[in-house]
């Protein structure tokens, strides 16, 4: 038998945790954090320690791990923060799991993590009866991965985040070896869930780009600031890229976003321009502020692309480094809202006050980098497993997935699971 276990993430997109059980012995997938609920308590999306445990359960902030037994491993698919980021608070004594890149990231929240880092293609022995492997997929930060754990019993396979782009310059999707594990004998397939109820399929980042070019190219005066997600290194890449091509001074700014770049220039990924410059903590930002005589020679990378309320963007309309936005400055912002009240309504604020300055603003200049339901159709047909669980969303998105897995020949509570928090099935 088999069990699998809903740990978080399964009842609204966030704290993501599945935990798979083999006779004695449980692996962990994911130990993420529910970003909005920390940041309706607290406003910094960095001030986990200030909370105890207890606090964090109740405030819906990590994974309930309470009933867990027996962890052999801790594995983490990709440097999401919602699937790596309570690593520190649950601390796990079992090794930690990832490939070399989310072990970058994951070391920098939680040094005294038992880190084992793997490359594709590398196999790693949780025990005589379970081992893990990672493939290779495409997602919104590098080196995002399926992970494989083979047991006595079959494959599980573990599929949260993904897209399926085959026009991204920094990833890959590892198509061949897909459904090389899809022959052999795949006992569940967990899948994210947050876009199963978009149809179509998820445009390449390389759409995101042409709406970015398209968008710089038409500003003229002014100066330019746009936000993204920090860990978006192909999407951070291109805002640096075009800030240049438009004659530009690249200026990044923010703490979140120096970290990432930091380790992705580490790895090769990201080319910062010769005369970009980054500045991370308050008071350096302050006086890259100073810098700035005329509005029309710079463009600003900020963190802020939901409105965090500690973010740059959010202090820049403040006014807390003696900056103000002017009419004619544009701001364009290279994400979506995540889909929780919390995100959609700070990102209202934000939004609203810059149009009070008089700022234009550019919203979505951004693709998903979720799969849709026809992605996800293609990757159910490539793995055929013998159950499906969706994961990642609330019962809403994973119902979604549902329909289109009952389109595909499986039948609802039969080998079709929906599971709650804290739930879990024998298989
Ligand atoms: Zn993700």
């Amino acid at each position: 038998m088999t069990k699998i276990t809903a740990v978080g993430g399964y009842e609204a997109v966030g704290r993501n945790m599945t935990s798979v059980t083999v006779g004695k012995e449980t692996v962990a997938i994911d130990n993420g954090i529910r970003l909005d609920t920390l940041q309706m308590y607290d406003g910094d999306t960095n001030a986990l320690k200030k909370y105890n445990d207890e606090d964090l359960l109740r405030m819906e902030v990590v994974p309930d791990i309470r009933k867990l037994k027996n962890i052999s491993a801790q594995i983490i698919s990709h440097g999401h923060l919602d699937h790596i980021g309570a690593l520190p608070v649950t601390e796990p004594k079992s090794p930690i799991i990832t490939t070399h890149y989310s072990a970058e990231i994951g070391k920098r929240e939680y040094p005294d993590g038992n880190f084992y880092s793997l490359g594709y293609g590398e196999r790693f022995e949780i025990s005589p009866h379970i081992s893990v492997e990672f493939i290779e997929i495409t997602h919104s930060i590098p080196y995002t991965s399926v992970v494989v754990l083979h047991t006595n019993e079959g494959d599980v396979v573990y599929a949260s985040d993904f897209k399926l782009d085959d026009y991204s310059s920094i990833a890959k999707t590892d198509y061949n070896k897909l459904r090389e594990i899809g022959k052999g004998n795949v006992k569940a397939l967990i899948v994210e869930s947050t876009r199963a109820g978009e149809t179509g399929k998820t445009p390449s980042e390389s759409i995101a780009k042409e709406k970015l070019k398209d968008v710089v190219n038409s500003i003229e005066e002014g100066l330019i600031v746009a936000t993204t997600f920090s860990t978006h290194i192909e999407r951070i890449q291109a805002i640096l890229d075009e800030a240049e091509k438009a004659g530009r001074i690249p200026i990044v700014l923010g703490r979140s976003l120096f970290k990432q770049i930091e380790i992705s220039e580490r790895f090769g990924l990201l080319d910062m321009p010769p005369d970009a410059k980054i500045f991370a903590t308050p008071k350096v930002i302050r006086r890259a502020f100073k810098e700035i005589k005329n509005r029309n020679d710079y463009f600003l990378l900020v963190t802020g692309h939901q409105g965090e309320p500690r973010s740059v963007i959010s202090k820049m309309i403040r006014g807390e480094y003696q900056f103000k936005f002017e009419k004619n400055d544009s701001v364009i912002l290279c994400a979506n809202a995540i889909p929780t009240p919390i995100n959609i309504a700070s990102r209202y604020i934000i939004e609203t006050k810059l149009r009070s300055f008089g700022v234009r603003v550019f919203d979505d200049v951004h693709v998903s980098g979720h799969a849709s339901k026809e992605d996800h159709r293609r990757m159910l047909r490539m793995i055929k497993p013998d159950h499906v669980i969706p994961c990642h969303g609330g019962i809403n998105m994973r119902g979604n997935y549902a329909a289109l897995a009952i389109e595909e020949g499986y039948e609802f509570n039969k080998n079709i699971h929906l599971l709650n928090n804290g739930t879990g099935i024998e298989i």
